[in-house]
């Protein structure tokens, strides 16, 4: 039974609060480990060596900032392998899905090695008579990262890559569900030569994350998780005066135009919906179907199903594997078992019924869907997809816009007119064109809108730069001794 405890101030700290969460092996159901449960105590100390180790790392230089990043992209890109298979064997994502992940939590360290650019700041020479005006960016300080289940490895990496290069000190509290990948990621980042307390790990849950809320030292929380969460995240750490982006969770939509080519669209909706079993914040949960091509593209979807190959992460040829916790898949199981009695069609149900003990729920498809329903209200966040019927574009950019959720959607046409109305007209963050799950790449940055983000700054990316940092206006003037006179008006530029 592994036993994950806490990373503080450079090495393995072990945990005294005498509380732990239980660790599972999705795939079969087994208990494997068990993870620490902070205490406030042990939220103090890793806050406290974070500061410590501040106003060192803040000046060290930019290029020696940037290199422990180039080491990191280093060694990341070595242990790919070594980091999949920690997050297959705690969350359940098949390997192939698991280095993706990994991927594309790297592409966040590549864009942090270029901090230096990234920080440049601007400068006006002879705003007045030998005046100078310039701006600078400075780190904030001591920033936490609260990360959740479904991303072990990239959503900590889409924070710390950026708050270290900026030159602040890190705590991360990662989700309890699926721990041992932080760890190996402080040790990488002491590889890197990151000094002793600049990144620190928390394990725990409500006490260690109410502690980072109300700490006076933690100067930001970025935060990634479901609706309710971040909605209190944002609430509790704007109220005690920290900087808060706090990430919820998601209901995104693919519309589908009659033009659409039907094939392609039915490919994508199939790896968007099942992907990592549907435990993507940019999943696609509904399909929007214009009228006229409904039909065929329920049975062109269906027809896909039985091709998806599920089962234990680790075995080479699963595609998709099972879902987090036992309760999970029994709630997922619950938005299929609903349906029909609110006047939805089970086309396929992906319940089991042979008493595996690992917690799969195979892919399922749910028609005739509508507003108002409990599989259309709520996020499943597992591998269920359902499709409601729309009279054609209008009616389907009006459904989306009406959603609560804002976080990811895609429109798949054939007409270039459409698709720039549509990327127009829609209120969500991300949009895909012909594409399902558009992510953007890490120079760019990631967020919905609504009730998918709370906050004024997406994540990563130049807005992950501006989110770490502060600016500072510098007005400087090198005066001759000689022309000095004591003058009390307001200071004029002409
Ligand atoms: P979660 O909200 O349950 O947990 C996220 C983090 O918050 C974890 O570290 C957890 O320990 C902590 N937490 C849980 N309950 C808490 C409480 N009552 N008080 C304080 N802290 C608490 O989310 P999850 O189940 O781990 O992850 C899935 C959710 O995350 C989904 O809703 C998904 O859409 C969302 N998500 C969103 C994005 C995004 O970018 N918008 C990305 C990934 C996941």
């Amino acid at each position: 039974m592994n036993d994950i405890q806490h990373w503080i101030d450079g090495k393995v700290v072990a945990s005294t609060s005498g509380r732990t969460g239980p660790v599972f092996n999705p795939a079969t159901g087994d208990q494997t480990g068990q993870v620490a449960l902070a205490s406030v105590d042990e939220v103090d100390a890793a806050v406290a060596a974070a500061k410590a180790a501040a106003s060192g790392w803040r000046a060290t230089s930019l290029s020696k900032r940037a290199e422990v990043m180039f080491r990191m992209r280093e060694l990341v890109d070595a242990n790919r392998k070594e980091i999949a298979s920690l997050l297959t064997a705690e969350h359940g994502k098949v390997l192939s899905d698991a280095m993706g992940e990994v991927a594309r939590g790297l592409e966040n360290i590549e864009f942090a090695c270029g901090v230096p650019h990234l920080l440049k700041g601007e400068f006006s020479e002879q705003a007045s008579s030998g005046v100078d005006v310039y701006s600078i960016r400075q780190p904030l300080g001591v920033v936490a990262g609260i990360t959740p289940f479904n991303f072990p490895a990239m959503v900590p990496m889409w924070m710390f890559a950026n708050a270290l290069a900026c030159g602040n000190t890190f705590v991360l509290k990662p989700s309890e569900k699926d721990p041992s990948v932080s760890l190996f990621l402080a040790e990488l980042l002491a590889q890197a030569g990151l000094p002793a307390g600049c990144f620190n790990v928390v394990q725990g849950d409500k006490v260690a994350v109410d502690r980072l809320l109300e700490h006076p030292d933690i100067a930001a929380v970025s935060f990634v998780g479901s609706t309710p969460i971040a909605r209190h995240i944002y609430e509790t750490g704007t109220a005690n005066g920290k900087r808060v982006q706090a990430l919820g969770g998601a209901k995104n939509h693919m519309l589908v135009l009659a033009d659409a080519d039907l094939d392609m669209a039915a490919d994508a909706a199939i790896g968007a919906a099942y992907g990592s079993a549907g435990e993507r914040c940019m999943a696609i949960s509904v399909v929007l179907a214009s009228e006229s091509i409904a039909d065929d593209l329920v049975a062109k979807i269906a027809d896909r199903i039985p091709g998806v190959r599920v089962g234990a992460g680790n075995a080479p040829d699963s595609e998709m594997g099972p879902l987090i916790t036992a309760e999970h898949r029994d709630r997922v199981a619950g938005y299929i078992e609903g349906a029909p009695a609110e006047g939805a069609t089970v086309v396929v149900d992906g319940r089991r019924s042979d008493g595996d003990p690992g917690f799969f729920v195979d892919p399922s498809l749910i028609d005739h869907v509508r507003p108002g329903m409990a599989c259309y209200e709520n996020e499943i966040f597992g591998p269920v997809l359902s499709v409601v019927r729309v009279h054609g574009y209008e009616d389907g950019v009006a459904m989306i816009n009406a959603n609560p959720w804002a976080n990811g959607t895609a429109i798949f046409t054939r007409d270039g007119g459409a698709a720039r109305e549509f990327q127009f007209d829609i209120e969500v963050g991300m949009v895909g064109i012909n594409v399902p799950i558009p992510v953007p790449v890490s120079y760019y940055s990631f967020g919905g809108w609504k009730a998918s983000l709370f906050g004024d700054t997406h994540m990563y990316g130049p807005e992950g730069i501006n989110f770490y940092t502060r600016g500072k206006v510098v007005t400087s003037r090198w005066p001759d001794p000689s022309t000095s006179k004591v003058d009390l008006g307001f200071p004029e530029t002409r």
